[in-house]
């Protein structure tokens, strides 16, 4: 299987401390991804500037002529590197990275469990991506040795998978955190890349099968945060009588901007501040005027209202 990377002692993804594995690969290119290096399936690379010493033996190791030194940046070619890691071998600073990891089963399960001491205290393990599911065969025998642990689990899906796969890996399954971003079909297509109705089917036969869900919208600066697509969204799962533990409205943050810079990529939301506490305070109440449930609140950083008093 191809993973990112392992984070330990996460509180965001779910009940309790637990370890995530972010997985690679993801059909959806959420234009304010927190994890651009997961979108694509593909071993990629990094350049970290700060630990850059510009020796300039990467550039003169690559057999491609791929990586060149340009205004004081290590830049890299994607369309003519082979990914032969020459570059990143040869690197005395660890300032070139390999994004991503090819890892057996059976090696990520042993790295696992590990953490199990914490995970009686209310934690457990968490899977998210990337897209988690891309890789169901792996998942499921994975998932099964983590039952059989006795470890809580969670799947954080972007829900646009087949619905097989689904409810292949439910059993095993004690926590879905299953995103809603957008409830606009078009709104979906300009944004993340695919329309949203897969992902809405896909949630009201998750209903059906006796798991916990919690419903996740991340709060982004003029696409996902406006009244009408929350009042949209709580009509949906109130329309569809969707059983959810929680929904966690998911303010911005432009933390993972150097991530982009890293990947040569130029992102929308680098400069894009932190929500404001009122406006996601607003939201939080159009929510739950439609939907009266407890269990619906805002997480985050925000901002103060800015007023000219
Ligand atoms: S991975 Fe290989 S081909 Fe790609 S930039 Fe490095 S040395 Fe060149
Ligand atoms: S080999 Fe490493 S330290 Fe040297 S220029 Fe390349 S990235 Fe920088």
């Amino acid at each position: 299987m191809r993973i990112l990377n392992i984070q330990r002692m996460s509180t965001e993804d779910g009940p309790g401390l637990r370890t995530t594995v972010f997985f690679k690969g993801c059909p959806l290119k959420c234009a304010w991804c927190h994890n651009p290096e997961s979108i694509s399936y593909q071993l990629d690379k990094e350049w970290i500037e700060s630990s850059c010493i510009l020796c300039l033996d990467c550039v003169n190791i690559c057999p491609e002529g791929a990586i060149q030194f340009i205004d004081n940046q290590i830049v890299s070619d994607r369309n003519l590197c082979t990914m032969c890691k020459k570059c990143i071998d040869i690197c005395p600073t660890n300032a070139l990275k390999l994004i991503g990891k090819d890892i057996t089963v059976d090696q990520l399960h042993k790295e696992l469990i590990k953490d199990k001491a914490y995970f009686s205290h209310g934690g457990g393990i968490t899977l998210s991506g990337g897209e988690v599911l891309i890789q169901t065969k792996e998942v499921l025998e994975l998932l099964k040795l983590l039952k059989n642990d006795g470890i809580h689990i969670a799947i954080d899906t972007s829900g646009y998978i087949d619905f097989s796969r689904i409810q292949e890996i439910s059993p095993y399954v004690d926590l879905f955190l299953y995103d809603l971003k957008l409830d606009s079909n078009e709104k979906h297509i300009e944004f993340c890349g695919t329309g949203n109705q897969l992902i809405k089917d896909n949630l009201i036969k998750l209903n059906k099968l006796a798991t916990d869900i919690w419903i996740r919208t991340p709060i982004i600066p003029n696409s996902t945060d406006s009244k009408d697509n929350i009042e949209s969204i709580a009509r949906f799962l109130k329309d569809e009588n969707i059983v959810f533990e929680k929904w966690e409205l998911c303010a911005f943050n432009n933390l993972c901007k150097d991530k982009y810079k890293r990947l040569y990529i130029n992102w929308q939301y680098e400069n894009s501040g932190l929500i404001e506490k009122n406006k996601l305070e607003e939201l939080q109440g159009i929510a739950r005027a439609v939907l009266p449930h407890e269990e619906i609140y805002s997480v985050g950083a925000t901002k103060l209202e800015v007023t000219n008093e």
